[in-house]
């Protein structure tokens, strides 16, 4: 192989916003056989917005006023949409992070739990009455929530991302570049298939705790495969740093920057198969 035409390889994509860390990476992306995609913050935009909300305002003050002690995008959607209702917000006295399944915090005395279904099951709480409303809003792609305040059930709060306009484009010509794409997630199952369809994926990972997402990895690396890893979070990092090419979203967090072997500018998933067509090239003036 040939350094030079390696420099050029990285150097051309570079200029196209492909941000390669060494010319070995480049050299390894010509051997993909699966990518691995991350769904909220890298196929969708990462800026969450809510759809729907079924509680009272007073439920809905609480609520907000617990999600303002998480990072997550789920929480800044609920807090902005509390916001624009102009709802005064209360400090909470406590806040816990359930890690992939929500939050739990005190505000006003009062015991607030906001999450998955499991999350609330295992705080005692019956979610059976909510189950018919959560199903439909995840049916279209939507990220449910179940509110329950010291102990009962209050409402559900839905939440959308929008799929990155180029999504769709970018899956099917890494599909025509023969590889298998694959999607991964914490977001429960109806809600990861609904988004999944609308890319054209058609293998999911959902429900992924965010220590589980680097097992996910080494389980289709262990298939005999060479995997691509495409995310932007803190959660992605690990996942990033085992997989054979780790991709980072250029408007992701910087771990997963630091994580990662090439960063794409802008989060521009057309960049993905352009990666792959430059490795190709490169690969065929060497020999
Ligand atoms: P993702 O992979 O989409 O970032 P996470 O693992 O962070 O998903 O979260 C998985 C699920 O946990 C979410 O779909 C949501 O139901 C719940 N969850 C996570 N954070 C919060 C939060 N701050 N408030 C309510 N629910 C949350
Ligand atoms: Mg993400």
């Amino acid at each position: 192989a040939t350094p030079t035409s390696i420099m050029v390889g990285t150097g051309k994509a570079a200029e196209s916003g492909i941000l390669f860390k060494g010319g070995e990476h480049l050299e390894k992306t010509h051997q993909l056989d699966a990518i691995i995609f991350d769904k909220t913050g890298t196929l969708t935009k990462g800026n969450p917005e809510v759809t729907d909300f079924t509680g009272d305002e007073n439920s809905l003050q609480l609520l907000a006023s617990a999600e303002k002690g998480s990072e997550h995008p789920l929480a800044e959607a609920i807090v902005t949409y509390a916001e624009v209702k102009q709802l005064q917000l209360d400090k909470a006295d406590s806040f816990e992070t359930i890690p992939g399944h929500g939050i739990k915090a005190k505000v006003n005395k009062k015991a607030i739990v906001v999450g998955n279904r499991k999350l609330l099951q295992d705080n005692g709480i019956e979610t059976k009455e909510e189950e018919e409303t959560l199903k439909s809003y995840e049916e279209h792609g939507k990220t449910a929530m179940l509110i329950a305040v010291d102990g009962e059930l209050t409402g559900v709060i839905a939440v959308a991302d929008t799929i990155k306009p180029t999504a769709i484009e970018a899956i099917q010509q890494l599909k025509a570049q023969d590889l298998e794409v694959i999607m991964l997630t914490g977001d429960n199952e109806t809600t990861a298939q609904a988004i999944a369809k609308q890319v054209d994926i058609d293998q999911v990972f959902a429900e992924v705790l965010p220590e589980q997402k680097a097992d996910k990895v080494k389980e289709v690396q262990l298939q005999g495969k060479t995997v691509a890893m495409v995310g932007d979070g803190i959660n992605d990092a690990p996942a990033l740093a085992i997989s054979d090419i780790g991709i980072a979203i250029g408007t992701g967090t910087e771990v997963a920057i630091e994580a990662a072997d090439v960063t794409i500018l802008g989060g521009e998933l057309l960049l993905i198969p352009k990666a792959i067509k430059l490795s190709h090239a490169t690969i065929r003036n060497i020999r």
